[in-house]
């Protein structure tokens, strides 16, 4: 009998305890917060998203320097003209963002600027369609371009651009819904121009050509027959400015 007292005893120390405990964290908190009330919070907390639906439609700037690259790739490239190279973003993204809207590959197989993006595309858009998520981008419109970097070696240039667009966006995976405002972003996407394959280090590539018949990734850029099947690979012309990657920049 006097154990189960002796128990109870020491669990009635315990529970007194803990409610000391709790006691002196109310009391802090209600110290550190002061006079805020429960109905203040919660308008901290609808300010808080309030902010972030107003950074949503906001023009963002874009983040680059053109005055500094657009001189150097000139005098590698006399005939580089940067509006040019602007219309390919543009159109570039368009058929990207319309491509997954679809989840077809088809609007990025008609732009050939898009073609060493298409395997990691159809990729992309494979695990869309196999985990139905439905992502729409309506209304896009473009802003402003800067070039934000430019390099050359070993018979290729990079050039990376940097680009502001809105559109009203759509992904039936967001956490937030901001479907009903238009979306203010930036993009980042990067080109290549291989203007010698010679003088390529293939450990510097990190793209790919894929066989358009087994998919094997074809050895050399200049194409020709596949090593795996045998199929003959239309050359894809990179003395041109091929897009190689793409990323949304929002922060
Ligand atoms: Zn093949």
């Amino acid at each position: 009998m006097s154990f189960i007292f002796g128990l109870l005893g020491g669990l009635l120390g315990i529970i007194l305890a803990v409610v000391i405990l709790i006691f002196i964290v109310y009391i802090s908190v209600q110290r550190f917060v002061g006079g805020v009330n429960l109905r203040d919070l919660f308008r901290v907390a609808k300010n808080v998203k309030d902010i972030q639906r107003q950074e949503y439609s906001r023009e963002k700037e874009v983040n680059g320097m053109t005055k500094i690259y657009e001189p150097r790739i000139i005098e590698d490239f006399g005939d580089f003209n940067k509006e040019l190279l602007y219309n390919v973003v543009e159109k570039g993204l368009t058929s990207i963002f319309n491509s997954i809207e679809n989840k077809s590959m088809k609007y990025i197989k008609e732009n050939k600027d898009l073609k060493l993006l298409e395997p990691e595309m159809e990729e992309f858009i494979n695990d869309i369609k196999n985990r139905e998520v439905d992502i729409s981008y309506d209304a896009i419109k473009f802003h402003k371009h800067a070039i934000k970097k430019y390099e050359r070696m070993d018979g290729m240039a990079t050039v990376t651009v940097s680009s502001t667009v809105e559109y009203y966006y759509k992904n039936s995976e967001a956490k937030n819904d901001y479907s009903d405002i238009k979306k203010q972003t930036r993009y980042t996407t990067k080109f290549v121009y291989i203007y010698d394959d010679q003088k390529l280090d293939p450990s510097k590539i990190s793209f790919a050509i894929n066989c358009p018949n087994c998919g094997a990734p074809l050895k050399s850029v200049g194409a020709g027959e596949c090593a795996y099947c045998g199929t003959y690979v239309e050359p894809v012309n990179l003395k041109s400015w091929k897009m190689l990657s793409y990323k949304e920049d929002y922060d």
